[in-house]
Order: C-alpha cells, then structure tokens, then sequence
C-alpha cells in the first residue's frame, strides 16, 4: 500500500473491533464499555477533499502530522491488544453482532462505497461480480440488497463458486473451464451485464469486464491489480461504458453495512473460516499466504 512504514515499524491490521476502554477529554458519542468496530481511514479534515467528505481519498494521505491516519496502513492497526481510534472511525456493534461478523463487515465497506460511486441503485439489473474472495462475495449481497434481479459469479474454485451459490448468485461460471466473456454474453442474451465489479484484480479480469458490460453501462473496479494490465479500453470508450472505482470504506459504509447485517440483508458468517490466538499470529498469516484450508478470513483473537 502507499506510504506503509516499513515491516517492523509499525502494526498490521485494518479490519478490528473491540471494547472502549478509555475515551478522549471532548468525547462523549462513546463510553468506556461501548463494543465497537472500526473503518481504517481517517482524512485529514482540512484538505478540500476531506472538507467535501470524500476522506477516503484525502490529499494529505498518510501525513500523520496534517491528521490523516489510515490504521493498519500508514498507521499503527488492530492487530494489538490496545488501539488508537480517531472518534470518527468507530460504529457501535449492533446488540447481537458478534466482533468476528462487525470485523468481516468492514470487508463489505469498500465494495458498498464503490456501489454509491456507481449509482447505489440496481432494481432490476444484471450484475456480474469477478472474483469470489471475501470482497467478491460481500459484493453479491450487497448488490442483492441494493435490488439487482440476477448476480451472474466468475472464479476458479469451486468451492468458493458454491459459498457464492449460497450467499446469492443465481449464475456461476468456472473461468478456468468457460470463457467468462461468452458466459456472461449467453446468460444475458448478448446484451452484457449491467453493472460489472472486478473483484479479482486479475490479468485479463478488467479487459473481460469492459467486454462482458452492457452497451451503456457500468464496470466498477474494486480489486488492486498486481500491476499495469493490459485492457480494450476503446470497446469501452465505442460503447459509452462508464468505468468507477473507489477507495477504501468512504462514505461511512461500514457503519451502513453494519445496519445490513442487523437488518438480515449482509452475512459475514460463513466467511470466517479459521480463528486464531493473537499469540499465533505467524500460523494465522501462513495459513492465508499457503491457502491451507481454503481460508477466506483468518480471524485473531486476543
Ligand atoms: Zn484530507
């Protein structure tokens, strides 16, 4: 990421949630005791973007003496049994919320801030949703949730095809075995998806959204690539697609996504596949690195 400290300076950890043990001298929006989860970014709140509310994408990104902060990225994270949380970072955890399931929220805070950048509104629509990692699956409940009519998934892996299956698409298409584009073509009529979200940062995954989306309509980039890639950017451009992105949890999306969980429209249970210790932290991150046992989140506990 931009601006990280280097290894061993500083600690990991984007995604937390925890108790209030201690509160500033002006706070009064939480109490010691309060069960809360956070969003990593905090904007400087002085630079013109931050002022119009887009602190995701603040122009003082990592300067920690202009007050941004982004906690597991250029500053110190939750992987710790104590962290430092601006106020402004922290949603109350819904009365039946457990931390493990308001820690995998934050996961769905990107691609739902991605989703208002698009439009936030898919009555109707086609989606198709590349990618079935834990964004990958958090997008398909969230565009269901926001009212698209069918959610058409592209991956590899069977068993992440069918925990897409379970949490809402209605079309799975192995990429490995099918040509996704065609997939996509064919399931649509030859018309293309209304809304498509690279969620895999793959290769070729952006060329294939650009050629997988409906004349007129929308492809939103939520994954990191690897680096440079290679797409047909003029089928975009003869076509009049229009390309989105985002940045991190804006908007205040984990606090929304936190109202979907409560409200029976977001699950993050079956995303969590492995809970360790804090103190095994290294067999945690191995298991992710290694994908021993199909993990798609790794929870520590303290
Ligand atoms: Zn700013």
């Amino acid at each position: 990421m931009p601006r990280m400290p280097p290894y061993g300076e500083f600690i990991f950890g984007h995604e937390y949630a925890g108790d209030v043990v201690a509160v500033g001298r002006t706070v009064d929006e939480f109490q010691v005791g309060d069960r809360v989860v956070v969003e990593a970014h905090m904007g400087c709140r002085r630079c013109e973007n931050c002022i119009r509310g887009l602190y995701t994408a603040c122009l003082n990104y990592g300067n920690a003496k202009r007050g941004h902060r982004a906690n597991g990225f250029t500053t110190n994270g939750g992987l710790a049994e104590y962290a430092l949380n601006h106020v402004n970072t922290l949603y109350r955890i819904p009365d039946g919320v457990s931390y493990e399931e308001a820690t995998v929220v934050m996961t769905s805070g990107s691609p739902l801030f991605g989703l208002e950048n698009a439009g936030g509104y898919f009555a109707g629509e086609t989606v198709a949703v590349l990618g079935p990692g834990p964004i990958g699956l958090m997008a398909i409940q969230l565009v269901k949730a926001l009212g698209a009519t069918r959610v058409i998934l592209t991956g590899t892996r069977a068993s992440r095809l069918a925990m897409g299956r379970q949490l809402g698409a209605d079309v799975l298409v192995n990429s490995r075995e099918d040509d996704a584009v065609a997939a996509v073509m064919d399931a649509t009529a030859g018309k293309g998806a209304d809304l498509v979200i690279d969620c895999a940062g793959g290769d070729e995954t952006f060329d294939h959204s650009l050629k997988m989306v409906k004349s007129g309509g929308k492809v939103l980039l939520v994954a990191f690539y690897h680096g440079p890639v290679t797409a047909d950017v003029s089928h975009a451009v003869r076509r009049n697609v229009t390309i989105y992105t985002e940045r991190g949890e804006g908007g205040t999306s984990v606090g929304r996504a936190l109202a979907l969980l409560a409200a029976g429209r977001l699950t993050a249970k079956p995303l969590i596949t492995h809970q360790f210790p804090l103190s095994r932290v290294h067999e945690a991150f191995e298991v992710l690195e290694k994908r021993i046992g199909d993990p798609l989140k790794v929870i520590l506990n303290p």
